[in-house]
């Protein structure tokens, strides 16, 4: 469908845009904000939908390193997306999906196809208006009859990068009408102690910044950390050419899921609904809210669980994990502290000095040999010491090599991800089936968005302490990994006692390891952290968790 034939159809929807911009500097909580104010608009009958614009050129963040981008978020569908969609899916529990995600480079990468295909009849091609139409198709494509899609805009207003995305919504504001777009500019009011004073400048220069882009916000959110004065709001609402009403106050929190309340409470929904002239929307019901910061505010305990592995200077990068174990303790009413373990360091120190004080023991996805070792030396002291252990990914494979080499006896069982010289009980998969079709893998291919990614069903095995904990016997979880446990080693491992109780559909791939004589000992091939929420957590966390407040008691 041509673009203007999908912005025609848009006026004859009800559906609305709320634009999500940041001012001033990074790291603003953008994401959070733009979830935290969709979950809100839910709460009050809206159906709604989150959408991530990044102005960086990689395709994708998969070949990004979590030390730069966080985690790889990954979709049902398969995307390898920014960490933002995993705030989105967790606050609105609506799945995001491939078209909720774009950047630079793909923008550009379809342009180009387009322009090589010839579809631009000889057409000189520029950012504007080829690259901002593609922005604005992006916007304004795959919509149903959601009555609001929030589409937050990567990077701070004044880059480079951003100037496309800025002209692109001005453009759809003129086309669809300003009475079906709102602009939110999300800033920071930075504290002077040596003044006590909250200042506004940065503010005014970036509203000015964006009026120059013919963009006027309709509402600011300021970012402060401490109250914001009625004298100053005033004077953001009048330097800045918004609604006195409309500069709404968030204040940092002490949990992030406090924030879709305080949001609430400081009349950002209510500005939104005024501001699209929507007069009889019930009232915002933040319940679960509630529910999820009383429990955390007032747990019954708090219990430790250690988790190991080599991202742990940046906790961006294990944002899902972190979020699905804090979900994990709120289902047993208990307060989940992580101890961070450097797999690395683990590797030179003694496994009960750093691993003595936890009830439970993690270790998560990852790439590359660096710190394996030291992950080897975790897993090793979880299964003989009886402690709760979860290994997630990277995690499950190192475990299958742990039982390998010092069970089974294995002593060079490894992964053919560190290179051919092992007995690989981990090996590169070339084939294999999604959706009844084949996907094929060459050893020397692209890295990029090759993996074998997203949703696939999982079978498992009547009895399992997993179909027990799931509650079923089929399940859908996320992938996102390039290597799998080799079926053909199954009958050393079932010796060694580690039994294979997941697999997939054709039988051919493990998915899930347990240790049946120990108590609680689990390895998954997926990520299902990616898919725990606060208001639903995921059944494997909460056992997970329930098995470390039990072994608590014991130590
Ligand atoms: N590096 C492993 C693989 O590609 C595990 C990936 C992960 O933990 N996500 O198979």
């Amino acid at each position: 469908m041509k673009l203007s034939e999908k912005i025609e159809n848009i006026l004859n929807k009800k559906t609305k845009f709320i634009i999500i911009t940041g001012g001033v500097v990074s790291s603003l909580g953008k994401g959070l904000a733009s979830a935290s104010l969709a979950s809100v608009l839910q709460s009050r009958g809206f159906k709604v939908r989150l959408r991530k614009l990044d102005p960086y050129l990689n395709v994708d963040p998969g070949t990004m390193s979590p030390y730069q981008h966080g985690e790889v978020y990954v979709t049902d569908d398969g995307t390898e997306a920014d960490l933002d969609l995993g705030h989105y899916e967790r606050f609105s529990g609506v799945p995001a999906k491939r078209a909720d995600s774009v950047t630079t480079g793909i923008i550009y990468q379809r342009v180009i196809d387009k322009e090589r295909h010839g579809d631009y009849l000889g057409a000189t091609i520029q950012v504007v208006p080829h690259v901002t139409n593609e922005i604005k198709d992006f916007i304004v494509s795959d919509i149903s009859d959601e009555d609001f899609v929030l589409c937050e805009i990567g990077g701070t207003v004044g880059d480079i990068e951003g100037q496309p995305y800025l002209e692109a919504i001005r453009q759809l504001a003129y086309e669809i009408g300003r009475d079906r777009i709102m602009f939110v500019h999300v800033t920071l009011l930075p504290y002077i102690p040596a003044a006590g004073e909250l200042k506004t400048k940065p503010t005014q220069h970036s509203v000015k910044q964006l009026q120059e882009y013919g963009i006027q916000p309709d509402m600011i959110l300021c970012r402060t950390h401490i109250e914001i004065p009625e004298n100053e709001k005033r004077k953001i609402a009048l330097f800045c050419n918004v609604k006195e009403e409309n500069v709404i106050q968030a204040m940092d929190a002490s949990s992030i899921y406090q924030v879709p309340i305080n949001y609430s409470k400081e009349g950002m929904d209510e500005a939104v609904c005024r501001y699209f002239g929507i007069e009889d929307a019930p009232k915002a019901d933040l319940s679960k809210w509630e529910h999820i910061v009383d429990v955390l505010k007032n747990p019954e305990g708090t219990v430790t669980i250690g988790v190991v592995g080599k991202y742990t200077q940046l906790l961006e990068a294990y944002k899902s994990l972190n979020e699905a174990l804090v979900h994990g303790g709120i289902a047993n009413n208990y307060k989940v502290k992580i101890k961070w373990i450097d797999s690395e360091k683990l590797e030179s120190e003694n496994a009960e000095d750093e691993l003595s004080d936890v009830s439970a023991i993690l270790v998560p996805g990852g790439f590359g040999q660096r710190g394996t070792e030291g992950k080897i030396k975790a897993i090793k002291y979880a299964r003989e010491n009886k402690v709760p252990f979860l290994g997630i990914c990277f995690g499950m494979q190192m475990a299958v090599i742990e039982t390998m080499r010092d069970v089974a006896g294995i002593k060079n069982a490894g992964t053919t991800e560190f290179g051919q010289d092992c007995e690989p009980v981990v090996g590169l998969m070339t084939e294999w089936d999604k959706d009844g079709a084949k996907q094929i893998r060459h050893k020397d291919g692209d890295l990029g968005g090759t993996m074998r990614l997203g949703a696939y069903e999982c079978v498992l095995e009547k009895g399992s302490k997993v179909a027990e904990i799931y509650g079923q016997d089929h399940i859908s979880e996320r992938h996102r990994h390039r290597y799998e446990v080799n079926i053909k080693y199954e009958p050393i491992l079932n010796k060694a006692g580690m039994s294979i109780v997941g697999r997939s559909p054709d039988g051919m791939l493990p998915e899930i390891v347990e240790i049946k004589e120990h108590p609680w000992f689990i390895g998954v091939q997926f990520h299902p952290e990616l898919k725990s929420k606060p208001f639903a957590p995921h059944p494997l966390f909460m056992s997970f968790i329930k098995a470390a407040i039990d072994n608590s008691r014991l130590i």
